[in-house]
């Protein structure tokens, strides 16, 4: 776990587990230790789809564990922790990503999942999961796993990752005093270059269609800082540089003509693309997109495999994430409880 609000939350695990009196919601020990073959339902991911679906798991009673390979919130606690988040509704001065992940963590955990660190390396064909040396399955199988940033093909993307060209701003600080070229035109790169602006000495916005795709647009505030250049209509050709980022090739509109522009970083935020990489050997149906298919209640084409949040949905939102969850999770208990009104 990383950040100030999220080592809160472990070290209230921390406590709580040398208290060690915790009881389940049926007066059962809740193990904060992996129980291999005896969960309920097994969830792989947790960032907002997967911590949400175990908190509405949790609260039915179902013995639910979620595995988290990378940064427990998920993408955003990963790409920017700092990030204030002004469209969940019921938080109108908005939340940072990192205190609504650790309000997701303390919620799931609460609710009596358990959360194991590892990220789960092979689902089998029967749903069983395997992480390390752990091998666990439940009844029902619930795929949270996100989506991971999609290239943008430039020539010189590949050959500069790491060196100049990123597709996250974790810390706008390691921009300070650099000239940086955001690629993309959805809220994922204006949001980039909000951040970026107190940071670096100028940003140039690059989106090759004359409009925005955003749905938030530029702030007032970003429009009239004075080191911001928006060029819309315009295409990066190339990424230029010699051992790290010097530069972009830019050509606008179809004009027969380029001009070169001096940048020391790209970022580039050319959507998402669904992280099913996992899951080959399973079956599932994807959409035309590459999304896993699912109906209105989260299933998936495979039996006791449901999915959601940005792997399944189409709207790549925080809010669509956790409705997906709720929907999960109801799903998930008339599958393992078999309720009367299921008959
Ligand atoms: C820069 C940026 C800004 C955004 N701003 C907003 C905003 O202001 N408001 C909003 O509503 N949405 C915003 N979004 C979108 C929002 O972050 C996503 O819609 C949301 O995080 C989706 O949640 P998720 O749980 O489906 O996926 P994710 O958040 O991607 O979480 C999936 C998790 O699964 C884990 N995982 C993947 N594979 C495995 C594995 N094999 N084993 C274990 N774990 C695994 C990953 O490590 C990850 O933590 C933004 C996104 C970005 C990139």
């Amino acid at each position: 776990m990383r950040g100030n609000a999220l080592r809160s939350v472990a070290d209230r695990f921390d406590a709580r587990k040398a208290e060690r009196t915790e009881c389940g919601p049926r007066g059962e020990a809740i193990s904060l230790e992996p129980r291999p073959k005896d969960y309920d339902v097994v969830i792989v991911g947790g960032g907002p789809a997967g911590l949400s679906a175990a908190a509405f798991c949790g609260k039915k009673f179902l013995r639910t564990a979620v595995f988290e390979g990378k940064c427990w919130g998920g993408i955003l606690t990963r790409h920017c922790p700092d990030k204030r988040i002004d469209n969940y509704p019921g938080v109108p001065k908005g939340i940072l990503a990192e205190e609504l992940a650790a309000l997701l963590v303390e919620q799931a955990h609460g609710a009596g999942a358990d959360l194991i660190d590892l990220g789960v390396e092979e689902i089998a064909p029967d749903g069983t999961v395997r992480a390390k040396d752990l091998e666990t399955a439940g009844k029902v199988l619930i795929l949270a796993c996100g989506s991971n940033a999609g290239e943008a093909g430039i020539p010189g993307e590949k050959e500069f990752a790491g060196r100049g060209v990123h597709y996250r701003v974790h810390d706008p600080s390691r921009f300070r005093g650099m000239r940086v070229v955001v690629v993309g035109g959805g809220d994922t790169a204006i949001s980039h270059v909000h951040r970026l602006l107190g940071a670096a000495v100028r940003v140039t916005f690059v989106h090759r269609k004359p409009h925005l795709r955003s749905v938030e647009g530029l702030s007032a505030e970003a429009l009239q800082s004075g080191n911001l250049e928006v060029l819309l209509g315009t295409a990066v050709e190339e990424i230029l540089g010699a051992a790290r980022v010097e530069g972009v090739r830019l050509r606008q509109g179809t004009e027969a003509g380029t001009r070169d522009l001096p940048a020391d970083a790209v970022i580039v935020a050319a959507g998402r693309v669904p992280n099913t990489a996992l899951f080959g050997n399973v079956g599932l149906g994807l959409d035309p997109e590459g999304r896993i298919a699912t109906d209105e209640w989260q299933r998936t084409s495979v039996p006791r495999i449901l999915a959601i949040g940005d792997v399944s949905s189409p709207l790549k939102m925080i809010i669509t994430a956790v409705g997906q969850a709720a929907v999960a999770a109801h799903e998930a208990y008339e599958q393992v409880r078999s309720p009367y009104w299921k008959k």
